[in-house]
């Protein structure tokens, strides 16, 4: 049986994922828990999210179905903060004789839930056609986000996937201070980089792997397999673990981007990846954020932003000119895309006015005096106007990211880019 859950946590505590490392061990009870559980990621602009839009699948090889059931609804009724507003929780029970039969309506379900919006509507309306066993709670949005991660476990040879292992404070510590030993953290991701990566933002001295939400997550190492991820988890030094988990994951794969041939296709609430030219300097607004504009080849425009909290990576946007060509990734909201990832494709040239070279010397020439040309001294050869002389650009053409504390769940991070046709810079 597969078992999808979403929507237990708001901003005072719990999180999902954790009542999934709950359940791992309380479901040994009614069976085995096999592969890896799913921590699925689904569409970043969603505003009902309370942080990282995440849900949860486990696969149980169970004869109990009814007790292990049970057993789930429970533990949800019991640890999901019922009182807010935002939480509705939502559990689905996929049996094993039906997953050929969902399998593809689940893919496509998971789909849309990753890059598109969907109704709780539209959630309902499948359960009941498709007979699925489930459970919603209050609204019941959470049974959006159940049955796309019932989708993943179901397709999973479909997918791009990463780990990571998520470890979890003991409960009498929630909601105090983390104690982390900091130095740890940059002494796991130096022996595990690039297996690893956001663990740390050595540019801004950040550990970025270690919440400040009073959720019970201490911390989560994100890499390439389960054998890194356990490595550098191991490495940590703070106060006690509690229990853990480690998940398959879609983050890191930018499975939310859609391609769009033109910008006149991009809807707000979506995630992109989108080319164009560069059409007027950056500027920097209210707040440090750093907008321009771009032009498709059909004269379609849109901004584009490196919001105040990519930090070092605006001073990259600011060098851009008019005239660039680029492809961006990102999430559009309020008609503008913030970018997560930029291949600077071509750069335009960058002129600089100066005094004509006398062609015997090759000095520069001395203005005559204003309107009168310029002449060399020298040699008196004369030229009438100043010359056009190319200047280096301060930016060279490649793949560029924001650094890892503005990194979004699902975007790839670019040391898992393998492409040879560009420089890449990824970011540390
Ligand atoms: P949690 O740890 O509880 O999962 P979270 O930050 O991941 O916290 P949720 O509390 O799950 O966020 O809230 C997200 C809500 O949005 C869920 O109810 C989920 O079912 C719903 N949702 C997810 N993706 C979509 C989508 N594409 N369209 C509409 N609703 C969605």
């Amino acid at each position: 049986m597969i078992i999808g859950i979403d929507d237990t946590d708001s901003n005072e505590g719990m999180c999902t994922t954790y009542l999934g490392a709950l359940l791992i061990e309380e479901l040994q009870a009614y069976g085995t828990v096999e592969d890896h559980p799913l921590l699925v990621r689904l569409n970043p602009t969603i505003p009902y999210k309370t942080r990282g839009n995440a849900a949860v699948a486990l696969k149980l090889k169970t004869d109990f179905p009814e007790r292990a059931i049970a057993h789930v609804l429970s533990r949800i009724k019991e640890l999901a903060h019922m009182e807010c507003e935002k939480t509705n929780p939502g559990a689905v029970f996929i049996l094993e004789k039906d997953y050929e039969k969902l399998k593809p309506v689940l893919r496509n379900f998971l789909e849309k839930a990753v890059r598109s919006v969907i109704e709780i509507e539209e959630a309902k309306n499948l359960i009941f056609e498709c007979g699925i066993s489930s459970k919603g709670f209050k609204n019941g949005r959470g049974l959006i986000g159940a049955l796309a991660a019932c989708g993943a476990m179901l397709n999973l040879e479909e997918w791009d996937y990463t780990f990571e292992h998520l470890a979890y404070r003991q409960k009498e510590r929630w909601g105090t201070p983390r104690e982390i030993e900091k130095e740890s953290f940059f002494e796991a991701d130096r022996k595990t980089y690039p297996e690893t990566w956001d663990t740390v933002d050595l540019t801004n001295r950040l550990v970025v792997c270690v919440p400040h939400s009073a959720d019970p997550v201490l911390f989560g190492i994100r890499g390439e397999n389960q054998e890194i991820v356990t490595e550098a988890a191991s490495l940590i030094r703070g106060e006690p673990v509690g229990r853990f988990a480690v998940y398959r994951t879609n983050q890191g794969t930018d499975m939310h981007l859609l391609y769009a041939a033109n910008l006149a296709e991009i809807q707000d609430m979506h995630s992109y990846r989108l080319e164009g030219t560069v059409l007027a300097f950056p500027k920097t607004i209210h707040g440090g954020h750093v907008i321009f504009p771009i032009r498709d080849k059909e004269g379609n425009e849109i901004d584009c932003a490196a919001f105040e909290p990519t930090k070092n990576f605006r001073l990259l946007i600011r060098k851009l000119r008019p005239g660039d060509n680029v492809a961006l990734s990102g999430s559009v909201n309020s008609g503008t895309l913030n970018i997560e990832k930029i291949e600077i494709k071509t750069l335009s040239p960058l002129y600089k006015e100066e005094n004509p070279k006398c062609p015997n010397c090759g000095k520069h020439m001395k203005s005559s005096g204003q309107a009168q040309g310029f002449r060399c001294k020298k040699c008196k050869t004369q030229a009438a106007s100043k010359i056009l002389h190319q200047i280096k650009r301060d930016l060279a053409a490649g793949l560029y990211e924001v650094p890892p504390c503005a990194r979004r769940h699902l975007a790839k991070p670019l040391v898992r880019e393998h492409r040879s046709d560009v420089d890449i810079h990824p970011a540390r």
